[in-house]
């Protein structure tokens, strides 16, 4: 599963996958979802528990200068606040789609 493509909409991600599906991606809801070791509190790659303090938002926490994309398997929002170290993968990404449909599927 991978994005097709992907824009901005106003407070919206909105990525198109390459199976047709389109997602849309409340920035605020993504930003606090923030997958990053730092806003999750999971431990990182060396299994380290990342102690820093809980996230503080600023409004400009929830806007996105860019998007890139990172090797062939997740998306990198660069949120306006400088924060940028929350890789969504596309299977993550995918699974946290909002809609109707993707929410009654059981989470795999
Ligand atoms: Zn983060
Ligand atoms: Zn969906």
């Amino acid at each position: 599963m991978r994005p097709n493509s992907y824009q901005q909409l106003g407070d919206l991600l909105v990525v198109i996958w390459d199976d047709g599906h389109e997602s849309y991606y409340s920035l605020e809801e993504l930003r606090r979802a923030c997958p990053c070791a730092g806003c999750s509190g999971e431990p990182d790659l060396f299994g380290r528990l990342a102690m820093g303090p809980k996230p503080r938002y600023t409004p400009a926490s929830f806007q996105l200068n860019s998007v890139v994309t990172v090797g062939n398997y997740a998306l990198q929002p660069n949120w306006a606040d400088g924060h940028n170290y929350g890789m969504w993968t596309y299977d993550r990404l995918r699974a946290n789609c909002p809609c109707e449909e993707c929410k009654k599927k059981p989470s795999a």
